[in-house]
């Protein structure tokens, strides 16, 4: 039942995996890439959940239509973790915390993602939560691994460097940004700055480059500085931690995501596309995602992993293919990143776009 109803909502999954499509950017391409695995969604165990619960906690101590536990993660006194609908998902009315298998074992034993989905012998995740708008996790649930002083300090910093970019001591940056598409107001958006040369400011060592903070709600949690020059292109200042998703604050629930390698590339298809999918990065094709990130994606009903043609690319890639269902690798139509695809005359909007549909989404 689950099965036909994901293939009704997605007809163009169906016999579509050997056509071949035109895409924007003039190459044809086979859309192998594209289709879900029928087989994965077919065993798919609405079993599994509860299972997974009742082997952790015991049988539940109320049970009516639908089961109620004492929720682990508040002091709960009158059960109040249940099951969704499609017992796809847990969800305690108490303290709001939701999510799927692998996020009960990712929450109980703080494993990582990876190992969730070994122990749960790559069982895919549901792939489309009942009721995404209302989800509650996001925005809760997050490690808050970094020190609130630290964060105020590269804040302040990270303001600084903002307006520095508009000095003219920053116009080779300025000029290396446009010429990568991205516009004033995405670089005052995000706060993408300059710092003018290697000092300690504010009590943290930065060196001189472009500053990328990143943001977690509204705190900083890292800045990420690209040098002009030298083989680490980027480096971090020290006390950085980057919890979760470059630009995952503004995930909107329920909406597919688009997941590129680095921060430029996010920003640069964040502005193009912002208004048809979800675009953000976990920094590079070798980082792996962390619980936070999981809870930011965990109502994405497609994930589509746009990484660099190149190796460490691929195995990003891969992994993403490995680690759920819901993921679809997109090959660049030119170029081996957006940026580049953007400049040799790529327009992302339209690549979004086609990519969607034919994914099944009907475009915005
Ligand atoms: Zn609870």
């Amino acid at each position: 039942m689950e099965a036909g109803e994901f293939v009704s909502r997605f007809p163009s999954f169906r016999g579509e995996k050997r056509k071949r499509k035109r895409i924007p950017g003039g190459r044809r391409l086979r859309t192998r890439s594209f289709h879900l695995t029928e087989p994965m969604i077919t065993t798919a165990d609405e079993n599994l959940l509860e299972a997974l619960i009742v082997s952790d906690l015991g049988q539940p101590p109320k049970r009516g239509r639908q089961p109620f536990w004492l929720c682990p993660f508040h002091d709960d006194r009158n059960p109040s973790l249940t099951l969704t609908p499609d017992r796809r998902h847990w969800k305690c009315f108490g303290c709001g915390r939701s999510g799927d298998a692998i996020a009960w074992l990712m929450e109980r034993q703080g494993c990582s993602f990876k190992d969730a989905v070994a122990q749960l012998g790559n069982q895919p995740l549901s792939p489309f939560p009942r009721s995404p708008r209302t989800h509650p996790t996001l925005g809760r649930g997050v490690d808050r691994e970094f020190d609130p002083d630290w964060s105020r300090r590269a804040e302040t910093l990270s303001g600084e460097c903002a307006k520095a970019l508009s000095d003219g001591a920053a116009k080779r940056a300025r000029v290396w940004l446009v010429n990568r598409g991205l516009r004033p107001e995405t670089l005052v958006r995000w706060q993408i700055g300059y710092n003018p040369q290697d000092a300690t400011r504010h009590g943290l060592w930065i060196e001189r480059g472009i500053t990328i903070p990143w943001f977690l709600q509204r705190e900083v949690t890292a800045i990420n500085v690209r040098r002009p020059s030298g083989d680490d292109k980027y480096r971090l200042v020290k006390g950085s931690s980057r919890p979760g998703l470059y630009l995952g604050q503004e995930i909107v629930p329920g909406r597919p995501t688009l997941l590129l390698e680095g921060e430029f590339d996010a920003l640069l298809g964040w502005q193009a596309g912002r208004d048809l999918i979800n675009v953000a990065t976990l920094g590079s094709a070798t980082a792996r995602p962390d619980r936070t990130a999981i809870f930011q994606l965990i109502t994405s009903p497609l994930i589509l992993v746009a990484y660099d043609a190149d190796p460490a690319g691929k195995a990003g890639a891969e992994f993403w293919r490995g680690a759920t269902a819901r993921v679809h690798r997109l090959p660049i139509p030119s170029g081996k990143d957006i940026t580049e695809f953007h400049q040799r005359g790529g327009d992302i909007s339209r690549w979004i776009r086609a990519q969607l549909r034919l994914a099944g989404y009907r475009p915005v």
